[in-house]
């Protein structure tokens, strides 16, 4: 698959309409965005896009509004807040393809920015619908893609116009597919992967294109005790996919044969129950016993991945090392966060609850990259074609 793809820079947009696919998908309390970072993400092709005179539309789903209109999930507090970063109003059409968005957009002027609804309002959007992707696109004459935590979705609004427009990326998605695509075709060695989280089954396709790549893969959370489970050890009441036990094998058998080094914890944190307050204790052993789980890495295991990552050359991490979402079980995570941070490594973070402990810890600002997508960092890593990037011009 090329990721060099054409930028908005690439593109005369001087006095061109110009439909630009955001993810505002944001947490929102009632109608109050709780965090605002993926407005903040979206401004620099936005504003470079206002600098060259182009006349505006911004587009976005929030949340998941079933295909009909729902005030509930109105891009109203998105457009107000969009109208303060940018410093100049930016008017939402009452829909999505329908009269007002029209009116609106044929009333912009060079350099002016309005937000059509929730394209989740429509049915259609989700289907990929030629039709719906025909009309959203006679909005305008050029569509820029810069959601990266749609783009691997093939929705109307993320790849189905861009059958009807020249097509584009912003510049999230370029620094998306720039930085990991880098990191996958020429990283600095050694490269070492860390995956965490709860399911192998998820992350069987990322792991076997990593082990193509990789020097070092370091496994965590509740996916270690299936590989525990495959090579024998006792688990307790952990976590584990019986039916994936064959799975972790081959991962094991792929790294002896490609010469990966494949770590597993050596020590764990263990709990009686799956709850937040359960009892709990370290056990400096990798087997589990009777009627206990794994609920986090314990400490050598900490100690072990810190000095593997401390050399690294490249890192990238998906998922926890346990249930970071509980205080007693958040030291595996925050361990290996703060490895990363300091390892000097080029870091990259994919998404979902490896870059909510990153940022929680503080420790943001030291890696080289946070994926703004977690479903769609996961499948660049994989090595999948992702339908929002694939259907943009080649350089
Ligand atoms: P994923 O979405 O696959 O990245 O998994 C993230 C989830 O895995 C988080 O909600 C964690 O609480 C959970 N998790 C991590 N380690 C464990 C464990 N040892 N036992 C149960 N759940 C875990």
């Amino acid at each position: 698959m090329n990721y060099n793809k054409k930028t908005v820079e690439d593109i005369a947009v001087s006095g061109k309409k110009v439909l630009v696919r955001c993810d505002f998908n944001v947490p929102m309390d009632g109608q109050t965005i709780t965090d605002d970072k993926r407005i903040v993400a979206a401004l620099p092709t936005i504003k470079y896009l206002i600098d060259n005179n182009a006349k505006v539309i911004l587009c976005s789903h929030l949340g998941r509004p079933k295909g009909e209109f729902n005030p509930k999930y109105t891009l109203a507090p998105i457009a107000a807040r969009l109208s303060e970063l940018l410093g100049k109003p930016v008017p939402l059409a009452a829909d999505v393809i329908g009269g007002d968005a029209r009116a609106k957009a044929a009333a912009l002027k060079d350099g002016d920015v309005m937000l059509i609804e929730n394209v989740r309002f429509h049915k259609e959007e989700e289907k990929n619908d030629p039709e719906f992707s025909k009309q959203l696109a006679s909005l305008a004459e050029i569509y820029v893609n810069d959601a990266f935590g749609t783009a691997h979705r093939a929705h109307s609004s993320t790849a189905g116009v861009a059958d009807y427009l020249p097509a584009v990326c912003g510049y999230l998605i370029q620094k998306e597919i720039k930085i990991m695509g880098d990191a996958l075709a020429e990283p600095k060695r050694p490269f070492v992967a860390i995956l965490g989280g709860a399911k192998v089954s998820d992350k069987i396709g990322v792991i076997n294109n990593l082990l193509d790549k990789v020097d070092t893969l370091i496994i965590g959370g509740a996916m270690a005790y299936t590989f525990f489970r495959a090579l024998g050890n006792s688990i307790g009441i952990s976590l584990c996919e019986e039916d994936k036990l064959d799975v972790a094998r081959e991962i094991m058998a792929k790294a002896e044969e490609k010469k990966v080094a494949l770590l597993l914890p050596v020590d764990n944190i263990i709990g009686r129950e799956y709850k937040e307050d359960t009892v709990f204790m370290r056990i400096y052993s990798d087997s589990i016993p009777a009627g206990w789980m794994g609920l986090d890495i314990g400490d050598k295991t900490q100690e072990l991945y810190a000095k593997t990552l401390i050399g690294a050359g490249t890192v990238v991490w998906n998922g926890p090392m346990g249930v970071s979402e509980w205080s007693n079980f958040a030291g595996g995570t925050a361990s290996v966060a703060h490895a990363v941070a300091e390892s000097g490594a080029v870091s990259i973070i994919g998404g979902g609850d490896s870059a909510a402990a990153v940022e929680k810890l503080g420790y943001a600002d030291k890696m080289t990259h946070i994926s703004t997508g977690g479903g769609a960092s996961l499948e660049f890593l994989e090595g999948l074609e992702l339908p929002g990037i694939a259907c943009l011009q080649d350089k």
